[in-house]
């Protein structure tokens, strides 16, 4: 606070973006939560792109919480994206709350001034990607995922909720500047290179260049898979649903970061998952030298991919039968019809993400981290061959299984060395 002539001002009237200071500040102003004999401290733990994200807490009661907090300009390239983003992530973790509350952060507290999500510290989870990259399993992540897409998205469609309301969400969560980040990066840039961004290794480039620049059908796919991504307001999704969003113990899982949220089609967020799957998959099978390490984490990765999806369809199902509200929607053959679209999106969509991570400018540390050159450009070469396949016969993936068989089919055929039996 200052003072000017006399009167107290608050320093958050107007959005700045906040340093550590800034934030005790903030906290001590708006924020009842903490004892007042308490001892605050504060650390900057952001590691998006995006975002700056604040931990706080009491070296007295231990108490903590979490500010998210959304500058105009973006952390990582200092470019402008449209602080609306933290509103509508605001919003969604508090309706995947209702929806999930042991998966989803409890939101304490939004400020549309600041751009400030004050949330619960969930740190005793950590982020899935690392996790995975260490070999570790968690028994429950499928059962807790397949949950959260089910929960989350099903309950805010038109097969449940009222036509009129459902209409008011889809324009409440027009996220028109995050949207067209996926819009560029997930659907055009990896086929098309229009804007440059493309990161390919030297070695790929021929092989990128027959198998995706130049293949017109693949394209064509890709167009329609965007067309339904742009047009299908299917459900509220999280939109950015990749194995950094997901947290993880071995008590259960979180889900974070929903500001990628907006209206589109639920295999989006299905296969988004899958692929990250699938990306630590081919990482422990191409790095991992302990044998028994491997064997264990093989056989638990694939069955979670094929559980992910197959749990997904049963929840689905009991979802679908218990609440379906829509009188047409109850007519015979509706719900698989409905449910074949999602597989198909899915399959899709898990295709699209392990193609751009390999292609586009978003890259993960499961395959950038490969450090054998040789063994890195295989790995990429059998992701797009898998990634393809994926896209070119997402109608015909539909089972948990054929997830499974594509990557040790492929293996087999193509790449010798990755050989799954
Ligand atoms: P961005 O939008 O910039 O990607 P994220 O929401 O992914 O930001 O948060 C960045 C990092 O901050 C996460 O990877 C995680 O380590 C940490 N974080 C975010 N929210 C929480 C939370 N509620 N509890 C604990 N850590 C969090
Ligand atoms: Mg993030």
């Amino acid at each position: 606070m200052v003072k000017k002539e006399g009167v107290i001002m608050s320093r958050f009237i107007e959005h700045f973006k906040m340093n550590e200071d800034d934030i005790l500040e903030y906290v001590s102003e708006k924020i009842n939560y903490f004892d007042e004999n308490s001892k605050l401290n504060v650390r900057e733990i952001g590691d998006g792109n995006i975002n700056y994200v604040f931990k706080v807490w009491d070296s007295n009661s231990k108490k903590s919480l979490i500010i998210k907090h959304a500058d105009k300009l973006l952390r990582s390239s200092g470019r402008e994206l449209d602080v609306d983003r933290n509103r509508i992530e605001a919003n969604v973790l508090k309706e995947q709350y209702k929806e999930c509350p042991t998966i989803v952060p409890k939101v304490y507290l939004y400020d549309p001034v600041m751009c400030t999500i004050v949330m619960e510290d969930i740190s005793e989870y950590s982020n899935l990607r690392k996790e995975l990259l260490e070999r570790k399993t968690f028994p429950k992540l499928a059962d807790d995922i397949s949950s959260f897409i089910v929960n989350t998205t099903v309950s805010t469609t038109d097969i449940f909720l009222d036509s009129d309301v459902k209409k008011r969400k889809v324009a409440k969560y027009i996220n028109g500047d995050l949207c067209k980040i996926s819009e560029d990066l997930v659907f055009t840039e990896p086929y098309i290179d229009y804007k440059g961004r493309n990161i390919i290794s030297e070695e790929n480039l021929e092989f990128i260049k027959q198998n995706i620049y130049n293949d017109d059908r693949l394209l064509l796919e890709a167009g329609k898979l965007k067309n339904n991504f742009m047009n299908n307001a299917q459900a509220l999704l999280h939109g950015d649903l990749h194995s950094g969003s997901i947290f993880v113990n071995q008590n259960g899982t979180k889900v974070l970061d929903p500001e990628f949220a907006f209206y589109g089609p639920i295999g989006y967020d299905l296969g988004n998952v899958v692929g990250n799957l699938f990306f630590a998959w081919i990482n422990a099978r191409v790095t991992e030298q302990d044998e028994k390490k491997l064997e264990v984490f093989e056989s638990w990765i694939s069955a979670t991919i094929e559980d992910v999806v197959d749990l997904f369809k049963d929840k689905f199902v009991r979802y679908y039968e218990n609440k379906v509200t829509d009188v047409l929607a109850k007519n015979t053959g509706y719900m698989e019809w409905y449910l074949g679209e999602i597989l198909s999106d899915t399959a899709g969509s898990v295709g699209l993400e392990i193609i751009r991570r390999v292609v586009g400018d978003s890259k993960v540390v499961d395959i950038t981290g490969i450090e054998d050159k040789d063994d890195r450009i295989k790995a990429e070469r059998l992701l797009i061959t898998l990634g393809k396949e994926m896209i070119m016969n997402r109608g015909a993936i539909v089972n948990g299984k054929d997830y499974v068989n594509l990557l040790k089919n492929n293996s087999k055929k193509n790449y010798q060395k990755f050989n799954l039996s």
